[in-house]
């Protein structure tokens, strides 16, 4: 056998397999098999945002995992990787990087400068994941800004359409006044400010009396549209139906009476203004108020507002203020913290504007969402209530159309003359309705020639929320349904409730069946203080720096054991170390080990006599083996990490190795069946070893199998060698328990070898150990030359005499005595 190199140097091994494993091609995905069972994993196609970052590399490393781990299980798996495009956030990045707005431009020359920054943010993006070492199947690599994925959008989008789920309505919407969009309530983020609380009189119309009303929005009093009270509240209930007068703008509203008014809060007398908040639509809604629409798209006064229109909304805030002070009707102000909703991407505060939008109707679904979620298999499984939740609490249906630019387009027209709408045909997709008239002569229903694009575009999870389907070859292959459900859907913490729950409504919509079998979660990556990893917080590590430095192999050792599944994790630079120490241990190890196999040649037939130590170490591995198995199943990476980690460092190097390099140095024994058990067991052990590594740490596993293993084994790559099956007849429970004594009674000389400052090695005349019983001194002579050799002793003398006094071989009632 050839020796393994004594330095281990991780740059060169990781460039050096990841460029190799390219060449074999061993990560494709061979369309054709129909011998061997699929898994695809829905690689969630992230969104390019510029480098990779630690949150990135701990889902990309349990993708990889499993990936690894079902390959090696004999699996065809399919691990695609697709890049989610469009969106606001990279219009954002093109309107700050040119200091432009979307409109100040021409939109194809914007859209340009979005696919110029996107091509460049995937430039960086995969470099990572390539660093990384992830076994992706680049021939699936998709963009969602192409063409040919529009098609899939939009053809999904034209059979939801024939199915009754898409519909155009007015409704109010949450709206970002900075991006000048319509968003989803999955897209604002909640967060707490200080604000004011201003308590305002509004008399009544009959009665020189008023009502004492606090708001923290005074500059919503020109949309006000009625005065609520709670009916059970003594102190109001008689102002119910009568008029009252809406400062400023002089218009006399009703009181009305509803059971949600909180007493508690402010005055306990609401006004409700079109929209000022969530609650306002749910009341104009029941008690079918009036609405006045008060903003533009850009979140200023327009007309509604009389003298402020023009206005920002901070300006009619502070002019308003100004008015009403003037005017005697501002009472007091308060300080309050209040919880408010912001654009997830800009930050901006989130307003309720109500424009023809197109929706999803998603809320029928939600029983069904429901369902599906208590089909799939969740790791770790409390994560599905999230998703449950989630969809309960929806108040809106999802709106599906944004006024944007860089987005797939909506394929639909109208005919100028009857307004009658054209949906695109099937075969019509993909299509840019404002570049491309419908292909029909005429209106079908009037006649006319002329047709309007829609202006509207989809939000970027319409491209998203099909991937199950597209990545199993839908429409395209007549055979999609192979690798439909998905077999596991990767989703972090904070995207449940946008992916996984858009990918479900979407699929069961579409084809009446969950999306995919299990849903694997991982938590966010926190700064190495427990708090958010942010630049500002000086808590922050760069991806690229943490890979560099200690290589791949050390870093996905951090991901896959920092913490339990679907927990948060926190980075700290001391895990990647300790990674990194742990793998030049056994690099070392399997170095040391390959000089002890010079002469050994694997044979299956040999007749091996294998001594107590060599049984031991062989039914622990086998157990091993049960346990990494059983936890790569239930995707408790971190459990096995430990589990493999512990065993190596523990049980290989420091007790088996070094109990059984006396056997393997023996002159005495060379060429006997003793020392070629000690051999071959090092052989199988390491081995074993590698593979349940393998899917943590494929570059240093797969340099040492190719040194070591690859002639005799004959598995191009660790990559595909068949993941080992426990088998319970190895299992040796007696031979685990006579192991143990063994090990600890040498583990006590060495301990007192160290207490004295010895060396390991140091020689010593006579070793007397007094079990105290006939059975243990038995256990002890069956290892007599392992012992004696490890321990460096001329004489060995082990008596079932119970003689307390001396050194106990702790935990066992045996005790030592020895003479140097
Ligand atoms: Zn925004
Ligand atoms: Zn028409």
């Amino acid at each position: 056998m050839q020796p393994l190199p004594k330095e281990y140097n991780f740059a060169e091994i990781e460039r050096k397999w990841q460029s190799k494993w390219e060449e074999m091609s061993i990560y494709h995905y061979d369309w054709n098999d129909r011998k061997r069972v699929p898994f695809s994993i829905d690689t969630p196609p992230p969104y390019p945002s510029g480098e990779l970052h630690m949150g990135n590399v701990l889902n990309w490393t349990y993708f990889d995992m499993v990936a690894r781990y079902k390959r090696m299980q004999g699996f065809n798996v399919l691990f695609p990787q697709g890049w989610d495009c469009h969106g606001l956030g990279i219009e954002i990045q093109v309107e700050k990087t040119y200091n432009v707005r979307k409109r100040d431009v021409p939109p194809e020359q914007f859209r340009k400068w979005c696919m110029e920054l996107v091509e460049k943010y995937i430039a960086m993006m995969k470099e990572g994941i390539l660093k990384l070492g992830c076994s992706i199947d680049w021939t699936t690599e998709y963009r969602t800004m192409d063409p040919d994925y529009w098609r899939r959008t939009q053809l999904s989008f034209i059979l939801l359409y024939k199915k009754g789920y898409m519909y155009q309505g007015t409704h109010p919407v949450n709206w970002c006044p900075h991006d000048e969009t319509a968003i989803a309530d999955a897209e604002v983020d909640y967060v707490k400010r200080d604000g004011v609380l201003h308590y305002i009189r509004f008399p009544f119309e009959d009665s020189s009396d008023y009502a004492l009303i606090a708001t923290s929005r005074p500059e919503f009093i020109p949309a006000c549209v009625a005065i609520e009270v709670n009916p059970n509240d003594e102190r109001y209930s008689k102002y119910v139906g009568k008029k009252i007068v809406v400062p400023i703008v002089n218009r006399s509203v009703t009181v009305i009476a509803d059971e949600c008014v909180d007493p508690a809060f402010g005055t306990g007398v609401v006004m409700i203004c079109t929209y000022g908040d969530k609650e306002d639509v749910k009341t104009v809604i029941k008690h079918k108020l009036p609405v006045i629409m008060l903003l533009t798209e850009n979140g200023h006064i327009n007309e509604n507002g009389g003298k402020y229109a023009g206005l920002t909304i901070n300006q009619a805030r502070a002019t308003i203020v100004e008015d009403l002070t003037a005017a005697g009707l501002l009472e007091k102000t308060e300080k309050i913290s209040q919880e408010i909703g912001v654009c997830d991407r800009c930050k901006a505060h989130v307003e309720i504007l109500e424009r023809k939008q197109w929706f999803m109707n998603t809320r029928k679904l939600t029983d069904a969402v429901e369902k599906t979620a208590n089909e799939v298999v969740w790791y770790p499984d409390y994560m599905k209530n999230r998703l449950i939740d989630w969809a309960k609490s929806l108040d809106w249906d999802w709106v599906i159309s944004r006024q944007r630019l860089f987005a797939t387009p909506i394929p639909v027209w109208y005919c100028k003359n009857c307004g009658e709408l054209i949906l695109a045909k099937e075969n019509w997709v993909p299509i840019d309705p404002k570049l491309e008239n419908p292909h029909v002569e005429k209106c079908p229903k009037c006649g006319g020639k002329d047709f309007t694009a829609e202006q509207d575009v989809f939000d970027t999870w319409m491209d998203s929320s099909i991937t199950c389907a597209v990545h199993a070859g839908w429409p395209d292959r007549a055979d999609w349904k192979h690798l439909f459900p998905a077999d596991v859907h990767p989703s972090g913490t904070d995207i449940i409730r946008t992916w996984a729950y858009y990918l479900i409504v979407r699929h069961l919509a579409l084809f009446n069946e969950k999306p995919f079998k299990s849903c694997l979660i991982n938590g966010m990556v926190l700064g190495s203080d427990g708090r958010k990893m942010s630049k500002s917080l000086k808590n922050y590590a760069a991806a690229p720096e943490v890979l560099n430095k200690n290589g791949a192999d050390a870093t996905r050792q951090w991901a896959a054991g920092g913490g339990a599944t679907g927990s948060d994790i926190p980075y700290r630079a001391q895990d990647v170390e300790y990674g990194r120490r742990f793998l030049v241990k056994l690099w070392n190890a399997s170095s040391f080990t390959s000089k002890l196999l010079a002469d050994y040649k694997p044979d299956a037939n040999a007749k091996l006599d294998l001594q107590p130590l060599d049984k031991w170490i062989i039914s622990k591995a086998e157990n091993l083996t049960k346990k990494v198995t059983e936890e790569f199943e239930k995707c408790q990476f971190n459990i096995a990490v430990e589990d493999i980690r512990n065993f190596t460092w523990h049980v290989f190097c420091d007790y088996y190795l070094e109990a059984v390099k006396d056997r393997l140095y023996n002159p005495d024994l060379s060429g006997t069946t003793k020392k070629l058990a000690a051999q071959d067991t090092l052989y199988q052990v390491l081995y074993r070893i590698l593979q349940l590594l393998a899917p943590v740490a494929p570059h240093l596993t797969e340099e040492i199998y190719q040194h070591m293993f690859k002639d005799y084994k004959g598995f191009e790559s660790l990559q595909v060698s068949p993941w080992p099956t426990f088998n319970a007849a190895i299992v040796d429970e007696e031979a685990e328990k006579n192991g143990d004594m063994i090990i600890a009674t040498m583990t006590a000389f060495r301990n007192f070898k160290a207490e004295n400052k010895q060396a390991l090695n140091a020689q010593y005349s006579c070793l007397t150990i007094n079990t105290g019983s006939d059975e243990y001194a038995k256990i002890l002579k069956a290892s007599f030359e392992d012992i004696r050799g490890t321990l460096k002793v001329n004489e060995l003398i082990i008596t079932p005499q119970k003689k307390p006094g001396g050194r106990q071989i702790s935990p066992y009632d045996m005790y030592f005595e020895a003479k140097q």
